[in-house]
């Protein structure tokens, strides 16, 4: 078992956090955005970044290849209605996608948008980890997290109508 503190200063004893959040058992606190059969896309709104998204398999999995023909199309399909969704409800022009199998967590995508004052710290892979860790500890503030949360709303609407 793994002891985890959750955005909300929770902290929670599991097994797999993936798990547990696919189950119901933390609760995500309004950050869904979709659920497919085999894909749960949420945002964390530990990283406050306008319509950023975490793509998580519902599935016990670390690896692309772990995935079957069923969740590949799943995942590609997905992947590109929230990437779309980005773009007609949020304006958002370019994202950057990130993912790694020495997880922790079950094989998962980040959707990170692109916005101008991300440059500052790159134009490629290593400004990914400055953006992240900048938004965590310099917007983590009511405004941006109101925009943010209204963001998710919006994303949440346009999927699941
Ligand atoms: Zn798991």
């Amino acid at each position: 078992m793994r002891k985890i503190t959750l955005s909300n200063g929770k902290v929670v004893e599991v097994e797999c956090l993936s798990c547990a959040l696919i189950s119901g058992l933390v609760d995500l606190d309004g950050e869904v955005v979709i659920e497919t059969e085999y894909f749960h896309a949420h945002q964390d709104v530990a990283y406050p970044i306008k319509g950023l998204v975490i793509l998580a398999s519902k599935r016990h999995i670390k690896c692309l290849d772990e995935l079957t023909e069923e969740e590949r199309i799943d995942y590609i399909n997905i992947l590109s209605k929230i990437r779309e969704a980005q773009r007609e409800v949020l304006g958002i022009e370019h994202v950057y996608y990130f993912y790694n199998e020495d997880t922790t967590h079950h094989f998962h995508t980040w959707m990170v948008p692109r916005y101008e004052w991300m440059y500052k710290f790159g134009r490629s892979i290593e400004s990914v980890r400055p953006v992240l860790l900048h938004a965590r500890n310099v917007m983590n503030n009511h405004d941006n997290i109101t925009e943010v949360r209204k963001a998710i709303r919006l994303l949440a609407a346009k999927l699941n109508k």
